[in-house]
């Protein structure tokens, strides 16, 4: 058992506040950043490092380029500047000039340096009229001795931080714990654990990869060895890093597969499709099903039919035509006498759907459940018999039903999954004392790499052709300025008979109303354009208003929908050719993309697009862009293949703002990170495939034991399975 222990005394699972110097005020601050343990906090890499051990004269200092002196103080003092703060300035000489160095809210440093002192500085020198000048370096006292390289005793810490390649570390706690104390921490942490650290990886693939011990790993990662190649360093590509990266990776797709096989193991509902069955599908359906959408359902039928249930992530770019596939899967199940489950993550999109299904579905009960249906004025609540076969079409709503009395899906479906981010929680819904299938649909079309390390355990289908009668959009990016040529485009707009969306971004912080921005567009389109008939729809709506709305601009009646970003998924009005995105800059790449898609529909059977017809798309965005949220918008502008523009996104910005942030459902790596460390994420994969299928069952049981106690974190997906 873990418990107090001197410094020479620590063992990974030590909790951190007892490791000397965190202590009681600082262990809760380092809690609350999910580092409970002295493990914990070996695992809290450096961002970057510096290489400080290149030790120049100051003749040979160049400006602009950081460099460490060992210079003798000849005056030190703290002055008062006029604004009243307090500067530390230090001249210090060497054998071949003069050097000053300032230090900026200094008080710290009083009483800390004395003339005559030797001391090493490191800092970037800047030429001040002839004079060597630098400000806020890192300084360490030296001790006397002749030998340069010796420090005093009290500081063979110190010298974690010059003379060698430093780690810097972002500091945790609001500035409570700055790099330098975090740095000391590591090294505190490294001296008192033993020499021999137990070992998480199976032997067999650590030698097999070539993959350095965790001892080394860390001290290589925390204080790398003089000699080694900084670029691979900054790069997160020095062994200690190959070794960390690929141990977390290992131990997720080692989860996914744990996970995996249990539902494996599980008996699947039986749904099968019978020729009468598929007679039935196609009379249903408004049109002939494309041929990715014929072989997704193939894969689908086979997965729901293979005694096993089905975990199957169903990708395809906006307006690839999911929805087409999910009410085919849930007319199946309630073909073989089950109940399906579709849930959305609008309100508006569940709505939609609802709307659709009903149309479409003639004779099968299909009910909607948002929250605000079940408190009570569900006013489309469908008069069936109790344990008939339905389609509970609804929000995340759906997972309060669970307590329900009859609502036991046998097929699950998700649309939109990453706007969720909780995968987890659908897994837990039960058909009875089984586990439903599970079809996720995605239309943020998620890079391979990111497929693989968010749902390893998922096969998956793609939708890559659009259904016929799709229009092609043109993007064009337009200044916020030219509101008159915005005004002429969109009179023409609706004077040749089609629709258009005004899309507006919610600005929570704005003083009046976060919809301010919705409402001072419908106010000035209805003044510029009092022939048209302009309808506003946003998320603060009540359902029925919002409903109504989306109806009379279905039906033609609204000719310009002023909106929030609730349109962003699922709305589908063919006529509706042309979108303007206000503030453009405000939105994700993504997002943009997904907004788009709501122009340039498939127009319905029997209209066919006026030749050479393109749907429109304008980016508005102020004058004074910054360079990357140029670069985006001109992404956006250039690039009509939702998958290439995520690529290229996820590079751009990182996993974490490409789905938006809260909702990514990314499990929150340490070290890993999925577009970087691709390579890492597939050898993962096939190295955790084959240690399980290898392991017996006490490996197993010991594996599973760990991963519970110490990957639990990022790893609460094992459980949910
Ligand atoms: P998404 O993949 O974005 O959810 P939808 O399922 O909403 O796409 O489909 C986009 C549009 O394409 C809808 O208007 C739908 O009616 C239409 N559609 C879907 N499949 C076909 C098809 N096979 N042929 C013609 N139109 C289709
Ligand atoms: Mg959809």
């Amino acid at each position: 058992m873990p418990g107090p222990a001197s410094a020479h005394a620590l063992q990974l699972d030590t909790p951190l506040r007892y490791l000397p110097g965190v202590g009681p005020r600082l262990a809760p601050l380092l809690e609350a950043r999910g580092l409970s343990r002295v493990e914990d906090l070996l695992y809290y890499l450096p961002f970057r490092y510096e290489d400080r051990s290149l030790r120049a004269q100051i003749s040979q200092l160049q400006p602009g380029i950081a460099a460490n002196v060992v210079v003798r103080t000849q005056s030190f003092g703290l002055l008062r500047t006029r604004n009243g703060m307090l500067m530390a300035k230090l001249k210090a000489t060497d054998a071949t000039g003069v050097i000053t160095a300032i230090w900026y809210n200094a008080g710290y440093l009083r009483g800390r340096i004395q003339p005559g002192q030797r001391l090493a500085l490191f800092g970037t020198p800047e030429a001040e009229s002839g004079n060597w000048h630098m400000r806020q370096p890192e300084f360490e006292l030296l001790s006397e001795s002749e030998a340069e390289e010796t420090l005093a005793p009290q500081t063979r810490e110190a010298s974690l931080r010059l003379g060698r390649i430093v780690p810097v570390y972002e500091s945790l706690a609001g500035n409570q714990l700055s790099s330098g104390r975090i740095r000391l921490l590591v090294s505190r942490a490294l001296a008192g654990l033993p020499k021999q650290l137990p070992e998480n990886l199976p032997d067999s693939i650590r030698s097999r990869l070539q993959l350095v011990s965790r001892r080394e790993a860390f001290e290589q990662a925390h204080f790398p060895r003089d000699g080694s190649s900084l670029a691979e360093l900054n790069e997160c590509r020095g062994a200690g890093h190959c070794r960390l990266i690929f141990e977390e990776l290992f131990f997720l797709q080692l989860g996914l597969e744990i996970k995996r096989q249990r539902v494996m193991r599980q008996p699947g509902i039986l749904i099968h499709p019978s020729p009468a069955i598929r007679e039935k599908l196609k009379q249903i359906l408004p049109f002939h099903p494309t041929a990715d959408q014929k072989q997704a359902l193939k894969e689908i039928v086979q997965d729901m039919s293979s005694g096993r249930p089905m975990r199957r992530l169903l990708q395809g770019d906006v307006g690839s035509g999911k929805t087409l596939v999910a009410l085919e899967a849930a007319v199946l199940a309630m073909e073989n006498g089950y109940s399906a489950a579709l849930m959305a993550p609008t309100q508006l999109l569940a709505c939609q759907h609802y709307l659709v299904a009903r149309e479409r579905l003639h004779g099968y009960a299909v009910e909607l459940i948002t929250s605000q249906t079940r408190r009570g004025n569900n006013v489309n609540k469908a008069a069936v018999p109790a344990h008939a076969p339905q389609l509970w079409i609804g929000t995340q709503a759906l997972l309060h039903e669970r307590s329900g009395p009859h609502f036991s899906p046998a097929l699950v479906m998700v649309d939109e999954q990453h706007r969720f981010g909780v995968l987890q929680r659908f897994q837990f819904l039960r058909h009875g004392e089984r586990v439903p299938h599970l079809l996720v649909m995605t239309a943020t079309p998620i890079p391979r790499t990111l497929a693989l390390a968010l749902y390893g355990d998922f096969e998956t289908s793609t939708l890559r052709l659009s259904p016929p009668g799709k229009m092609p959009v043109i993007t064009r990016m337009l200044p916020m300025q030219n509101s008159a040529v915005l005004h002429e485009l969109m009179r023409r707009h609706v004077r040749s008979g089609r629709q258009a969306y005004v899309v507006c971004p919610v600005i929570e912080e704005s003083e009046n109303s976060a919809l301010s921005p919705a409402l001072e567009m419908e106010k000035s389109l209805r003044d510029a354009l009092p022939e048209c008939s302009i309808g506003l729809l946003h998320g603060r709506q009540e359902i029925s208003e919002k409903s109504s709305v989306m109806q009379r601009f279905q039906a033609g009646e609204i000719q310009i929908l002023v909106s929030t970003t609730v349109i962003e998924v699922g709305v589908d009005v063919p006529n509706a050719t042309l979108m303007v995105i206000q503030q453009a800059e405000r939105f994700g790449m993504a997002q943009l993309h997904q907004l788009r898609g709501r122009i340039g529909r498939p127009q319905p059977r029997g209209i066919s697009p006026r030749a050479g017809e393109a749907a429109v798309c304008l980016l508005r965005s102020s004058p004074d862009l910054n360079p990357s949220a140029q670069a985006r918008l001109e992404a956006v502008q250039n690039h009509d293949d939702g998958f290439a523009l995520a690529e290229l996104d996820l590079k751009m910005r990182g996993p974490g703002e490409f789905f938006g942030t809260r909702q990514s459902g990314l499990p929150a790596f340490r070290i890993a990170q999925p577009i970087r460390d691709q390579k890492f994420i597939e050898l993962a994969r096939a190295e955790a495939r084959a240690w399980w299928k290898q392991a017996d069952a006490a490996e197993r049981r010991s594996m599973i034991a760990y991963m519970r106690s110490h990957w639990q974190r990022s790893y609460g997906l094992i459980e949910a399975g």
